[in-house]
């Protein structure tokens, strides 16, 4: 979610990876797991086009959309990975720079299907792909609980288009969790990076299609 006037450099860009699963083979496998402790995520590579079909509407009306991403344990040459299975539109009340989500009934869905969240994903309509102070409260509240929790955001009206984050942790996870401040253009300032592209680190796009899509509004 976007304030409009904080706007700081984004980290690094994206360069999405777009893997098949046959092409993640033992050399890629091997740089993968060794680079991180984080769980190994795939990520469906027709996911952000769906998603931004969806939100168009919203989109065009210069308001947010927000989904949560659902999935389960998978494994990946006998080590335990998470896949996204479902995409799932939470009932939600969108501005231009928010989109709040009612996130009841996406953990009744979850439970019912024995689907985890691991994802977060909304779009940017009028900025750039950046966490926002407002974003990184949001995606600390998840990744205290789920290490390998990610944020996408979707700038459809800027380059590059998605952006795939989480907090750096440390330092940017305790910073933000340790943050009272409630304005929402407040900023985190710190020396160090408080986000990073998660794209290069335990995510991996597939060249898969996403099994499913659930609009709950
Ligand atoms: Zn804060």
């Amino acid at each position: 979610m976007q304030n409009g006037i904080s706007r700081p450099p984004r980290p690094p860009s994206p360069g999405s990876r777009i893997l098949s699963a046959d092409q993640i083979k033992s050399d890629d496998a091997d740089t993968v797991f060794k680079k991180t402790e984080l769980k190994v995520t795939h990520v469906p590579d027709d996911l952000t086009t769906r998603f931004l079909s969806i939100a168009s509407l919203n989109t065009d009306k210069h308001k947010e959309t927000c989904g949560l991403l659902l999935g389960k344990k998978g494994r990946l040459q006998d080590v335990d990975i998470y896949k996204v299975t479902d995409l799932v539109i939470p009932k939600q009340r969108s501005a231009s720079d928010s989109c709040l989500m009612v996130e009841d009934e996406v953990t009744v869905y979850g439970e019912e299907r024995n689907l985890i969240t691991l994802g977060w994903i909304h779009t940017h309509p009028h900025s750039s792909c950046f966490m926002t102070s407002s974003d990184m409260h949001i995606l600390a509240n998840f990744q205290r609980h789920l290490p390998e929790f990610f944020a996408i955001i979707c700038s459809p009206n800027h380059y590059p288009e998605t952006g795939v984050f989480r907090l750096t942790d440390p330092p940017g996870l305790k910073r933000v969790m340790t943050c009272k401040d409630t304005d929402p253009l407040h900023s985190h300032k710190h020396q160090l990076p408080l986000y990073t592209d998660a794209d290069k680190g335990h995510i991996v796009f597939v060249s898969e299609t996403l099994p499913t899509i659930a609009d709950l509004r």
